[in-house]
């Protein structure tokens, strides 16, 4: 993990996570960064998967149908992202901290399915 002169020189959104761990018996996944922490759902990180095949390439990311709720590995993607591997064999999902981030904003809302968020992975209804 990245020491804190990496922090000071990055906005909060693209602070590397301090802690991620997965919890199989809740099925959630746990994010701690320096300022905040959350928990998002296996599934709901697998409904709202950043990836082009479950997205497209253009529109707003919304939740796709799936009800997978299991993690096999959550793999860095240099310093600024995750790639998440579910038990239903899909990985291309690459989650960049400031998506991240707005999915544990979002949390509680994110099991009724209608969220969307921006390509940035910022909040956007
Ligand atoms: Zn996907």
């Amino acid at each position: 993990m990245l020491g804190a002169e990496n922090q000071v020189h990055h906005k909060p959104m693209n602070q590397v996570p301090t802690s991620i761990s997965v919890d199989h018996e809740r099925g959630v996944v746990h994010f701690v960064w320096e300022d905040t922490d959350g928990l998002v759902s296996i599934t709901n990180l697998r409904r709202y998967c950043p990836c082009a095949e479950c997205q497209g390439h253009v529109g707003e990311i919304r939740a796709v149908a799936s009800q997978c709720d299991g993690v096999e590995a959550i793999e860095m993607v240099g310093t600024y992202a995750v790639q998440i591997f579910f038990n239903d064999h899909h990985n291309t999902g690459i989650y960049r901290w400031s998506y991240l981030r707005s999915l544990v904003r979002a949390h509680r809302e994110l099991d009724a399915g209608d969220v969307t968020f921006s390509r940035e992975g910022e909040l956007s209804a």
